[in-house]
């Protein structure tokens, strides 16, 4: 059970599912013509948006996943993550969109981009469902946003509490 008494909705379905389709429809747009795109998946909480988005798109694609998993299950200050799964696609001079669930201290992320800036794409853009900019602790570039979010800590749609609440069709903030 996932306890949903105890949850406050930040975003409701049809909110995300709105954004959803204005992501797809700016991407499909911004891609129009490009040779070889390649959506990046973060696994795991990334997985449920970057389904959806990649329904939303209306140019060809190949979807393909990484695993990450922070050392001793936190967040390392320098942003040292573990590769538990790496990509199947060679992506060297291919257009990537890396899609993420959330951009917070931004080291993950920091971290995800250098090593796939040394695969030499030949482009490399960020898309994430939601950001929280007030708590970034490292710059990173994000050039599609679904939401800007308040600094809480938020579940649903792909986003767990210890392995909970990934399938909760909102976000909310757990209380
Ligand atoms: P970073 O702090 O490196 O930007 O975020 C690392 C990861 O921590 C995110 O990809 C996400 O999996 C997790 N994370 C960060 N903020 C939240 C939050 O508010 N809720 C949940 N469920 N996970 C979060």
């Amino acid at each position: 059970m996932n306890g949903e008494r105890n949850l406050e909705v930040l975003l409701t379905e049809e909110q995300i599912s709105k954004k959803v389709s204005f992501l797809g429809e700016l991407i499909s747009r911004d891609y129009a013509g490009a040779k070889e795109l390649v959506l990046v998946a973060v696994l795991r909480g990334s997985v449920y948006f970057a389904v959806d988005l990649s329904r939303q798109l209306s140019i060809p694609f190949i979807l393909d996943f990484i695993g990450i998993s922070s050392y001793a299950g936190k967040t390392d200050p320098l942003g040292i993550v573990r590769i538990t799964k790496d990509l199947d696609t060679n992506i060297a001079r291919k257009n990537v969109l890396l899609v993420e669930d959330i951009v917070d201290t931004g080291l993950t992320l920091n971290y995800l981009l250098k090593n796939l800036r040394t695969r030499n794409p030949l482009s490399l853009r960020v898309c994430t469902f939601l950001d929280m900019p007030a708590r970034r602790i490292v710059d990173v570039p994000v050039d599609y946003r679904g939401f800007e979010m308040p600094d809480v800590f938020v579940v649903g749609y792909g986003l767990d509490y210890q392995e909970c609440y990934r399938n909760l069709k909102e976000i909310a903030v757990l209380k």
